[in-house]
Formats: C-alpha cells, sequence, structure tokens
C-alpha cells in the first residue's frame, strides 16, 4: 500500500520507523506499508529472487521476512488450488482429485459450473473438471 505522509486524513504515530528492507528511517514523503511495516519504495522485495515487490498485494511475508508470490509458494510449499491458483493453507477444507487440490467453492463444472461436492461424480481432463454430463458429453 502507497502511503503519502503529507496525507492528512491518515496521522502517522510511528513516525520515524525504520525501514522493514534496509532498517533506514524513512524521511522520505512516499513510503510503502506492508506486512505492518514500513518500506522505501525500492526496498520492499522478495527476499528470494529480488524482485521488486510494489504493493501489499504482490507480496507474501512468512516470519517477518518478503517474498514474492512464486516463491512463497515455492518454497514453503503451499498448495494452490487448480482453479483459480491462489494459495489454500492447511486449515481449509478442500477438494482433490488426482494431484490436484482445490478450495471447495472452485470444485465446479468448467462447462456449466455446477458446484461438485464429495460423492457427485465427475470427470477429469486436462486437469479440468467437469459434471457428470458434460464428461460424458466429452467421451
Ligand atoms: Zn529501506
Ligand atoms: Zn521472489
Ligand atoms: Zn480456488
Ligand atoms: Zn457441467
Amino acid at each position: 500500500m502507497l502511503k503519502d505522509r503529507d496525507d492528512s486524513s491518515s496521522p502517522c504515530p510511528e513516525e520515524k520507523s525504520p525501514c522493514g528492507g534496509c532498517g533506514q528511517p524513512i524521511i522520505d514523503r512516499f513510503y510503502l506499508l506492508a506486512v505492518d511495516r514500513q518500506w522505501h519504495l525500492g526496498c520492499l522485495q522478495c527476499a528470494h529472487c529480488r524482485v521488486p515487490l510494489h504493493s501489499e498485494l504482490s507480496c507474501f511475508s512468512r516470519h517477518g521476512t518478503i517474498y514474492c508470490k512464486q516463491d512463497y509458494f515455492r518454497l514453503f510449499g503451499v498448495k494452490r488450488c487448480g482453479r483459480c491458483q491462489m494459495g489454500i493453507s492447511s486449515s481449509e477444507l478442500v477438494m482433490r482429485a488426482r494431484d490436484l487440490v482445490f478450495h471447495l467453492h472452485c470444485f465446479t463444472c468448467i462447462s456449466c459450473g455446477i458446484l461438485l461436492t464429495k460423492g457427485d461424480l465427475f470427470g477429469m481432463r486436462d486437469d479440468l473438471i467437469y459434471c457428470r454430463p458434460h464428461y460424458e458429453i466429452l467421451r
């Protein structure tokens, strides 16, 4: 999240917080706010591949260290939904099909969108999920 220090609508109590990346105090007018820390615009980067991260949405943190989405998922083996490609935390309920996992709400027929639940008959082709009638049509 890009912050403007002169924005009077959001007073900044932690005025001289050190940068989460380089540890130097941030005196720039603009700074980034991510994972509860402030960052110089150029300091928010992936700890692994050094790709610059420009928003809270593109960065993932683990034990206070920032990673890009790709490294985060690769390094920590977080499962990704076979449909929406978002991470699935270990506490979430999932649907499994072959070696893929899906959010419950993502386990739908690619053709008609019907939500499939445990026990429903479904088919898979090219990692896509089909309800039984649509899978029958495919074959
Ligand atoms: Zn910095
Ligand atoms: Zn990275
Ligand atoms: Zn999903
Ligand atoms: Zn269908």
